[in-house]
């Protein structure tokens, strides 16, 4: 391996085999913004990488469409990605739509992310049972799956990231996260286009990934041609890749997935300026705003369970009639019920108003104080999913263009 001098980023100094024999051998340790020793894959390439995945006994999980949506689910063969469909989003709306061509991943994100799998929405975390000498408690202990997971955005990597900090780093490790997490292998989507509530330019998180996947797809679509720069980002990746009919990739084909990803960044639907955001947010606790968002928020928390990076939880006790049986689960909860912020006594944001704010404040400020890192990633999911189109973006434009407390 070698670090590569013109990107910085760590590369394999020998040639990946691949299942074209006329394929050249050559390799460069320089790159440029496509790596020279990227390759190009036919438009069908998915058939291989998922044979060689699944021969490796991962659990391929992917795009697919179920409930008019496109959906993260397991997927054994390339006929069950969303082939020819596409997605169009605005505040509060979601649309499939066939498209013209049999683009593989020529949607944006979804209402589910990647967090179900490495996070479960429910989590048995021990279990006790009633015996002669009294209850006997055991811990659960999960047999942790081995996921791949296919076409995840950049956006949606940057999200993973931010909850590694979160479960990963500190103290208190979580460890259903982690055994997850260090099983998973990433295969990145870069995006070809751009939804109307992206910002991932904004957030500097897209739309194309730079590190932290095994391997990444570019798919290239214009003028007839259909094929997949392939980008490898790990030694197992450059395992399954040399799986999968590739050549080397010349220039022509990295100036093509260039403009692909140029394509999304022209097409990104919301901006957000994220100038001093922290400060602003914090100068700005009593901004009429907040009730004027107050008005219009449902409080029904759509917005935390699609988002990739909120992680809330609550844990509860269940047991059976009997009083024989009990389980422990810890599953997803939001900032915006009352209960998950219920200390003796009440509610301590009892209002929508405060539950708005928190959830603002903490996504876009006090995260970066506990982790130094935005808590979004501008997926535009929480845009899209709210039943009455609260956006975000507009949010932060609206108390930045009447900031309070500017200048003091
Ligand atoms: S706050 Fe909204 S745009 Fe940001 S990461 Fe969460 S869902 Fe995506
Ligand atoms: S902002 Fe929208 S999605 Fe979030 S709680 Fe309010 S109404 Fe629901």
């Amino acid at each position: 391996m070698a670090y590569c001098k013109s990107c910085y980023r760590f590369r394999p100094t020998k040639p990946a085999a691949t299942a074209n024999v006329n394929a050249s051998p050559a390799v460069a340790v320089l790159c440029s913004y496509f790596p020279n020793m990227a390759r190009v894959a036919p438009k069908n390439c998915v058939h291989f990488l998922l044979d060689a995945l699944q021969r490796r006994r991962y659990t391929c999980i992917g795009p697919t469409i179920r409930d008019a949506a496109i959906v993260y689910e397991e997927i054994r063969a390339e006929q069950d990605l969303p082939i020819g469909y596409t997605d169009e989003q605005e505040g509060g709306t979601y649309r499939l739509k066939k498209r013209d061509d049999e683009a593989r991943f020529g949607y944006t994100v979804g209402p589910q992310s990647w967090k179900q799998y490495l996070f479960p929405p429910s989590t048995l975390l021990m279990k006790a049972q009633r015996t002669p000498d009294g209850f006997r408690a055991d811990a659960h202990i999960e047999q942790t799956p081995t996921y791949a997971f296919v076409g995840v955005r950049a956006c949606d990597l940057h999200a993973i990231a931010v909850q590694d900090r979160t479960f990963l780093k500190g103290p208190y490790v979580d460890p259903t996260y982690k055994a997850r997490r260090d099983a998973a292998f990433i295969v990145v989507v870069n995006c070809g286009q751009a939804g109307r509530t992206c910002f991932c330019v904004s957030m500097e998180t897209g739309p194309m990934a730079k590190t932290g996947y095994d391997l990444a797809l570019t798919e290239i679509l214009e003028d007839g041609r259909h094929e997949f720069l392939v980008d490898v980002g790990s030694e197992r990746g450059d395992e399954v890749a040399q799986e999968m009919p590739t050549r080397p990739a010349d220039d022509t084909d990295s100036s093509a997935a260039r403009r692909m990803v140029d394509r999304a960044v022209s097409q990104m639907g919301r901006t957000m300026d994220t100038a001093g955001i922290k400060e602003l947010l914090y100068r700005n606790m009593e901004h009429p705003r907040w009730e004027n968002v107050a008005s219009r928020c449902l409080s029904c928390a759509n917005c935390t369970m699609v988002c990739p990076t909120c992680f809330c939880s609550t844990v509860e006790e269940v047991t059976d009639l009997t009083g024989d049986h009990t389980e422990r689960w810890r599953r997803w909860d939001s900032c915006f019920t009352a209960a998950h912020s219920y200390i003796h006594g009440g509610s301590v944001r009892p209002t929508t108003l405060s539950r708005y704010r928190q959830w603002m404040t903490h996504k876009l400020a006090t995260w970066i104080d506990q982790f130094e890192t935005s808590g979004c990633v501008g997926c535009g999911r929480c845009i899209t999913w709210c039943p009455v189109g609260i956006d975000i973006t507009e949010e932060v434009r609206a108390i930045r263009e009447t900031d309070r407390g500017k200048g003091h």
